[in-house]
């Protein structure tokens, strides 16, 4: 019987894996983060505006306008509450959008 496989591997490892590799886990994490973002983004109409104007947005304290884009995002308050789009964070890490400045907080940035 003749033993050969580490010279395959050794030589596979080396020249295919760092191309195929990275290629191949990038674009799944990218969908996915995408579709998450998504997922958590809606755009405010009559019956939303209705809805959420009853607190407004948590982060400025304005009332949503139609059409304006809010996602759902973790904050100083609990759980998760809708707050415009531009005074969100996306954060890849945990697949959550967080209100800027608590994200900045408690990431001690
Ligand atoms: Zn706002």
């Amino acid at each position: 019987m003749l033993k050969e496989p580490p010279l395959d591997t050794q030589e596979w490892a080396s020249s295919g894996s760092v191309g195929v590799f990275s290629s191949q886990t990038k674009e799944p994490e990218k969908g996915g983060c995408m579709e998450t973002k998504a997922k958590l983004k809606i755009l405010i109409d009559l019956e939303k505006q209705n809805r959420l104007n009853a607190e407004g947005c948590l982060a400025c304290g304005h009332k949503f306008n139609l059409g304006d884009e809010v996602v759902l995002a973790r904050g100083k308050w609990q759980g998760f509450k809708f707050i415009h789009e531009g005074e969100a964070i996306f954060d890849q890490g945990s697949d959550v959008y967080y209100e800027r400045k608590y994200y900045q907080t408690i990431k001690g940035v």
